[in-house]
């Protein structure tokens, strides 16, 4: 078994939200906090969004089955397509570990790790058929403060040989590098990502840009 490591380093430049299962005075939609009440990116969010991403940047490549419908999605696990084989399936579970990650705030020197100014915001539904307000439709949601905040997520995983792990490696780095946005509320402006950094290693060796590369042209077809 090998293990790959890979190291996103998230930055937004807009306010950000996930709702979280916590009630908080004065928000609808609450901030997903940690049990120790840490704001935190849930490992489902940044899963969720790569595999969406991936998913978009591959379909009319390669071949990928249809997710999340499980009764679409590829029916042998021996076969799988290539978003299957590394974000999983009802079928086989994704190789790769995803954890909740913790949201730092832009005042390093006096914000401690995890702490992140909030803020509450009004917002009002809108009927995306009818394109207009929806009438005693207002609710109120907690962000994060608008200005740059970012997140270091951890992802890792063992696999059967090396290929398959710099194949994973591949998947991820491309789709968290062509993230537009993470989280709730993109169309409100909220969660719009400035810039994804990305580093990979195999059984504590970096992995060079370039093998990632020979995946991205194999499955995009290649050309600058
Ligand atoms: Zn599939």
């Amino acid at each position: 078994m090998v293990k790959l490591t890979i190291r996103l380093n998230l930055k937004w430049r807009t306010a950000f939200h996930t709702t979280g299962n916590r009630w908080k005075w004065g928000a609808d939609k609450a901030l997903a906090q940690r049990y120790d009440g840490a704001y935190v990116l849930p490992a489902t969010s940044l899963k969720g969004a790569l595999r969406d991403q991936a998913e978009q940047l591959l379909r009319g490549h390669v071949y990928i089955c249809n997710a999340p419908d499980p009764a679409q999605m590829c029916p042998d696990p021996e076969n799988l397509c290539l978003v299957c084989r590394v974000f999983g399936n009802p079928r086989r579970p994704s190789p790769l570990r995803f954890q909740d990650e913790i949201l730092t705030g832009k005042k390093e020197e006096r914000v401690e790790r995890g702490e992140v100014e909030t803020q509450i915001r009004a917002g009002v539904a809108i009927s995306r058929r009818r394109r207009a307000a929806v009438p005693q439709r207002l609710y109120f949601v907690e962000t994060t403060a608008a200005g740059p905040m970012q997140a270091q997520a951890v992802v890792e995983g063992f696999f059967p040989s090396r290929q398959e792990a710099e194949e994973a490696a591949a998947l991820v780095v491309l789709a968290a590098r062509m993230l537009p946005a993470l989280g709730a509320g993109r169309t409100r402006g909220l969660g719009w990502l400035a810039a994804v950094e990305a580093q990979c290693t195999i059984d504590g060796q970096p992995l060079p840009d370039a093998t990632l590369q020979a995946y991205w042209n194999q499955w995009l077809g290649g050309g600058q």
